[in-house]
């Protein structure tokens, strides 16, 4: 199951891009023959809604998870941070992969529940939407694809609990997105706001506590109830870090700030970093990268 392959020349996904009425023939189940081997040979990124639903099904905090069963990869040339899920250890099978199929199958990843089905989603230049379109994948092992079902991509992903994981993560992938596309014309991202990412993306029980911190409550002027549903439910959480995220790193500001705590913070971190008044104007320039770089002092 290789989720990354659509550049590659002997890629096998099939060039005709479809739409959610569009209809293909696929059927996967227990009895075929070929059942477990496209768990044998994977390379599938992890989305943050995964983890969400990895981690809680393991037992286990984000963290714990991220240790055991992701390996890092860097998603574009500034080094934005992603997580595969791990192999077992010398062979390409995915780490949940048992003789009785999928260890997780309730909770699999969206990489897992969309194949055999590509989606590639695209930006237009200067356009705010994403656009999503779909393409089959059909691998030589695969025999889904002889099983006489056909089925419209809509409700393929429906059966398949795509729907809520993409919903969930949408606002990530336009993020993921927006940055690669936009390239160097946004800049090079400061470590502390890819720290930022990662913690947002990945690390849910870090980002509740990020949240939960007086740093963050000097700087950012949240509802009490708001807060509270937070701190409650993980998906809401996630939401708000995307959001948190596209303040960071695109200036999109939905998430108040408390204006003279915001310039008080400043002035700690620009007398902690030696920067003298002189340097003020270039300083209040880069003002909202050095806000989010002081919070992590
Ligand atoms: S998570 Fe489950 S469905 Fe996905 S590759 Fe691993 S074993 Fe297969
Ligand atoms: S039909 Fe395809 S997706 Fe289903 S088990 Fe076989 S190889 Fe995997």
């Amino acid at each position: 199951m290789n989720t990354n392959t659509v550049d590659k020349p002997t890629s096998p996904i099939i060039p005709v891009q479809l739409t959610l009425d569009d209809k293909f023939q696929f059927r996967c189940h227990k009895g075929i023959a070929c059942f477990n081997k496209c768990c044998e040979n994977i390379d599938i990124m992890l989305t943050p809604y995964d983890i969400v639903r990895l981690k809680n099904r393991l037992g286990m905090t984000a963290r714990e998870f991220i240790d055991a069963y992701t390996v890092d990869v860097a998603m574009d040339g500034h080094g934005m941070p992603g997580l595969k899920l791990r192999t077992k250890e010398g062979s390409n099978a995915c780490v949940n992969l048992t003789p009785e199929g999928c260890g997780v199958y309730s909770d699999r990843p969206a990489a897992c529940r969309y194949y055999a089905l590509g989606l590639v989603s695209m930006r237009r230049k200067d356009s705010p939407v994403t656009e999503d379109s779909y393409f089959v994948v059909r691998e030589e092992h695969c025999l889904g694809h002889n099983e006489p079902h056909v089925q419209s991509i809509r409700d393929y992903r429906r059966e398949q609990g795509v729907d809520e994981y993409d919903e969930i993560n949408r606002e990530w992938r336009e993020i993921v997105l927006k940055k690669r596309s936009s390239g160097p014309t946004v800049g090079q991202p400061s470590q502390r706001s890819l720290e930022l990412f990662f913690l947002a993306s990945y690390d849910i029980e870090g980002f509740r506590e990020f949240v939960s911190s007086p740093a963050f409550d000097e700087v950012f002027d949240l509802d009490p109830a708001f807060k509270r549903a937070l701190a409650q439910d993980e998906v809401k959480l996630l939401k708000f870090g995307f959001r948190l995220l596209k303040q960071v790193l695109f200036g999109e500001m939905t998430i108040p700030l408390k204006a003279d705590a915001r310039e008080k913070r400043l002035e700690r971190y620009r007398q902690r970093k030696g920067i003298s008044l002189a340097d003020k104007a270039e300083t209040l320039a880069n003002a909202q990268d050095t806000l989010y770089e002081s919070l992590g002092d």
